[in-house]
């Protein structure tokens, strides 16, 4: 009845090895555990449920934090008349190669007065119509957010990370006071962080952006930094602080206390599908996904093993014995009954990443246990079903701790610190992860690193470090330690 080790390494088939191939492995698993797909619209993906629901969570928890803090939802439209999006000059400037417009409508297909933009992002709208509802500094903040999709039309698209439309959420805030615009885009990247590292498991480098790498029309941009097993870095949230910018571009003014005009100070930001990706490229390995329990659309799958009809009624009466336990606690499971043979259905739940297997034959009936196979170290163990949602409750915190602690490791062995642009260099020749390096904070210093070492860009810096040694292109005194990477 036990399978071997051996076919246990070979359970899930026709997924390119992740040492061979990253990129082809990566739509492999996305495509094979069905999380996404492409939909016959250029760029555009389908988002399937599986995949879905690992964002729906995401949703869930990150909605119930910024509720907590007394942020509100709503809705704008998807449609932006271009006069709207022309206000701010450095944000369309930005985002005009991305743009898609609606020009024509209706059955002779007539052209409209005015080019309507979809959406790429919402300041320009939200900016263009707040004014409406702030008139006093009674009426602020203004703690606002939207769960949408935007559209942002890409030349080169990839599943979750890149495509020509996602999903995500866009907060928009607006304050009397720059003090608390900035402490709000600090207490949303605590927010993403606590989303990245407690819910999906992967440790990530949070700081801010190079005025390169800021946000169009943003004072300064906050960003998360994720580490993926191909070395290469993956922005997955950032938080924007605008200052006056936005305000003074669209007139959102409000009386102060002593009754005169003040301008507004303003916050955006935003965590999108890309998430998914993460959780992919983070955790997965040759067998498919590797999902951290909070987030795992399943947590753990019982399959029943038996030979005949006597041994499967045998079977099914003992796990219908503890199963309703699982679920009165709260444990995402499934038994899987479905007619395949137990090494077919071991593959299709590895690929799917589900953190725990319970594997439940005649024999583990006859000793009150099941046996309990780990997707994270593949060990095997017997687990005694007096309890079991206890005992799975606790082991999947553990697995939740082991994942993390894993990535963890992964990005510590992937961090290194160099001093020199030849260095930097020769290290991006061979190799990718974070690169630590002293910067003077000159633009061209910065142009001179991604042109020079192929496309490397400065993720973030902490701006609160001061670094004593020298700028790593042009020995000047350095004013930041800037984290390096290659990037999705
Ligand atoms: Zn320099």
């Amino acid at each position: 009845m036990k399978e071997t080790v051996e076919e246990q390494q070979d359970f899930v088939k026709d997924i390119t090895k992740m040492s061979d191939d990253f990129d082809r492995w990566y739509t492999d698993v996305v495509r094979k555990a069905e999380l996404a797909d492409w939909s016959g619209v250029r760029g555009m993906m389908v988002v399937r449920p599986y995949g879905w629901a690992m964002w729906e969570t995401i949703t869930r928890a990150f909605d119930d934090m910024i509720k907590e803090s007394g942020h509100e939802n709503w809705a704008f439209p998807l449609l932006i008349p271009r006069s709207f999006l022309m206000k701010e000059a450095e944000h369309i400037e930005g985002f005009a190669p991305e743009v898609a417009w609606v020009t024509r409508a209706g059955a002779g297909m007539e052209e409209l007065e005015e080019p309507l933009a979809v959406r790429p992002t919402s300041e320009t709208i939200v900016g263009s119509l707040i004014k409406r509802y702030i008139q006093s500094h009674r009426d602020l903040p203004k703690l606002t957010n939207q769960w949408n999709s935007v559209v942002r039309w890409e030349m080169r698209s990839r599943l979750f990370l890149r495509s020509r439309e996602f999903w995500w959420q866009e907060g928009h805030t607006f304050h009397a006071f720059a003090k608390e615009a900035i402490d709000e885009v600090d207490l949303i990247l605590g927010y993403y962080r606590d989303i990245a590292e407690d819910w999906l498991a992967v440790p990530v480098l949070s700081g801010k952006k190079s005025a390169a790498e800021t946000f169009a029309g943003a004072v300064y941009t906050l960003t998360l930094e994720g580490l993926m097993r191909d070395g290469l870095a993956l922005q997955m949230g950032t938080s924007h602080y605008f200052g006056q910018n936005f305000a003074r571009a669209y007139d959102i003014s409000f009386s102060n206390k002593d009754n005169e005009r003040e301008l507004c100070y303003s916050t955006s930001w935003g965590i999108s599908t890309r998430m998914v990706g993460a959780l992919v490229m983070a955790h997965g390995d040759d067998s498919g996904l590797i999902l951290p329990p909070k987030v795992a659309p399943i947590q753990v799958v019982v399959v029943p093993i038996f030979r005949d009809a006597e041994s499967r009624a045998k079977v099914e009466r003992f796990v219908d014995g503890w199963a309703p336990e699982l679920k009165a606690a709260g444990i995402r499971h499934r038994v899987d009954w479905r007619d395949e043979r137990p090494g077919d259905k071991y593959a299709h739940w590895e690929l799917k990443g589900v953190p725990l297997r319970l594997n439940v034959g005649s024999r583990d009936v006859d000793a009150g246990q099941v046996e309990l196979v780990d997707r994270l170290s593949r060990e095997r163990r017997p687990l005694p079903a007096a309890g079991i949602a206890e005992r799975l409750r606790k082991e999947l915190t553990d697995f939740q701790a082991r994942l993390f602690e894993r990535a963890r490791e992964f990005q510590r062995a992937n961090t290194f610190e160099l001093s020199t642009l030849d260095e930097v260099v020769a290290h991006f020749r061979e190799r990718a992860g974070f690169v630590w390096a002293p910067w003077c904070a000159d633009a061209e210093c910065e142009a001179r690193i991604k042109a020079e070492a192929g496309g490397v860009t400065i993720r973030m810096f902490d701006p609160d470090e001061k670094p004593s040694g020298k700028c790593v292109v042009c020995g000047k005194p350095a004013k930041h330690r800037v984290a390096l990477a290659k990037a999705y």
